[in-house]
């Protein structure tokens, strides 16, 4: 069986893009395959120092995030446990992260994603977006190539050395090539997360801080990603999931009801409107591990 390429990825997200880039970098052939047309929406929007300074750096994209305009972020600002008061950390604790690297970025994913898809691109990554993977092709217990359609419908295959599965949390994929995923019983939530077009920010120097504040059912994230669009979202247990499934964007307003330091950020604030920020989203089950690689 000959190889078409040294390295399929399938998956264009942060973790497709930066194993594509790498791989190309080192001047190997690399396909990635990516379901959607980018720019495309996703959750976790909230960054480290270490994916702004470490990764991007060395994927060569650095420069490219710091002149995008994503919120600067100093750290994270919590309401948590038995005090009333909020308390902060800030990067720049640390002396392991000396300045300026003691800072990440609020981001809206839609924009960094493609950002990384693109450099991939740039660095040679040949990538086919509308294309999703349907099967994986298998010879002995060894993944060696794809399914995948073509953005006209056309079903085609490619072969590789190497198969990289970053299909990510809601793909079916990693169910054909062995193993299984294993939930953490402690991490089983549910989050319930929407846009507002506003909220307040916090105090300098933590206005572009990640709030994270406790409530009985659980506990809501509060991300500034622009003046005017606000990432708010409540991480919530098993036993209060009926709500959810019953009416998402009520539940979800009324978590933010229940917690008087987010709900004051956003009083009069009305919720965005601006797609793909107007939906109320759910995920759940997001915490595992995978028995085999
Ligand atoms: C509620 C929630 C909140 C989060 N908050 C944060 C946060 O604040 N900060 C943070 O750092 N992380 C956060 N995360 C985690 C973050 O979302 C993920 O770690 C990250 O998106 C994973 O990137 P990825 O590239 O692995 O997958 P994804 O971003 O999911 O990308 C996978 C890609 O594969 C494509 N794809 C899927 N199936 C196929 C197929 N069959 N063929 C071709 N392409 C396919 C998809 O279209 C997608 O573009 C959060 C996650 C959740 C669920």
């Amino acid at each position: 069986m000959t190889s078409d390429y040294d390295l399929i990825v399938v998956g264009g997200g942060p973790a497709g893009s930066t194993a594509a880039t790498a791989v190309a970098l080192r001047g190997h052939r690399v396909l990635l395959l990516e379901r959607e047309t980018f720019p495309r929406y996703q959750i976790g929007e909230s960054l480290l120092p270490a994916t702004v300074h470490g990764l991007c750096r060395i994927l060569g994209v650095a420069d490219e995030v710091a002149e995008a305009g994503f919120t600067l972020k100093r750290g994270g600002t919590l309401r948590w446990g038995r005090a009333p008061e909020p308390w902060q950390f800030s990067f720049a604790m640390t002396p392991r992260l000396p300045e300026p690297t003691a800072t990440a970025f609020q981001v809206e994913r839609s924009r960094f994603d493609e950002i990384l898809l693109r450099n991939a691109e740039r660095v040679g990554v040949e990538v086919r977006e509308g294309s999703p993977v349907r099967r994986v092709l298998t010879e002995g217990e060894r993944v060696h190539g794809v399914e995948y359609t073509d953005p006209d419908g056309t079903p085609r295959t490619a072969h590789a050395r190497y198969v990289i599965d970053a299909s990510g949390n809601t793909s079916r994929l990693h169910g054909k090539v062995g193993g299984s995923r294993v939930y953490s019983d402690f991490f089983r939530n549910l989050a319930v997360f929407g846009y507002y077009a506003g909220g307040q920010r916090l105090p300098e120097p933590n206005s572009g801080n990640i709030f994270c504040a406790a409530f009985d059912a659980g506990w809501l994230w509060y991300i500034p990603l622009r003046d005017d669009l606000t990432s708010v979202g409540a991480v919530i247990s098993p036993e209060h999931y009926a709500a959810v499934q019953h009416d998402p964007r009520a539940a979800w307003q009324d978590m933010i009801k229940a917690c008087p330091e987010v709900a004051r950020l956003l009083t009069e604030v009305p919720v965005a409107t601006e797609q793909p920020y107007d939906q109320v989203r759910v995920r759940k089950d997001y915490s595992y591990w995978k028995t085999s690689l």
